[in-house]
């Protein structure tokens, strides 16, 4: 499967946390992620993750644009509720891609989790 990776600044630890708990299952998979969040996930484990630009430049409509063309099976994005974020359009846009195409997305790690007892 294909899987974009994508967490807000505030969620950055919980998506860290989340890769190494589930870094076996993750490195069966195509990984694709915003660029602060894919860096920093390769950086704190051996998961290799095809990185698009940081979300505020441009990166959510990149890894959308992957949605609308068939390329993205899962969406893990980890959104923080509680801090305004200068490119909320996009992450907007995202989400209603994702209902468009019905592409599972976990916006927070609860669901993720249920996600990925699936996935297992
Ligand atoms: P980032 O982008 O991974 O580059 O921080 C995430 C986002 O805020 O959409």
């Amino acid at each position: 499967m294909k899987i974009a990776l994508i967490a807000h600044n505030k969620k950055k630890k919980e998506m860290l946390d989340f890769c190494s708990r589930h870094e076996s299952t993750l490195k069966k998979h195509q990984l694709l992620a915003t660029g602060t969040t894919g860096h920093q996930i390769m950086e704190n484990t051996d998961l290799i993750i095809h990185c698009f630009k940081s979300g505020p430049l441009g990166g959510d409509q990149e890894i959308g644009a992957k949605v609308a063309n068939g390329e993205v099976d899962l969406i893990i994005f980890f959104r923080d509720p509680l801090t305004a974020q200068p490119h909320e359009p996009d992450v907007s846009a995202l989400f209603r891609l994702s209902d468009v195409y019905k592409i599972p997305l976990a916006s927070n790690v609860n669901t993720a989790e249920l996600f990925f007892k699936t996935l297992k």
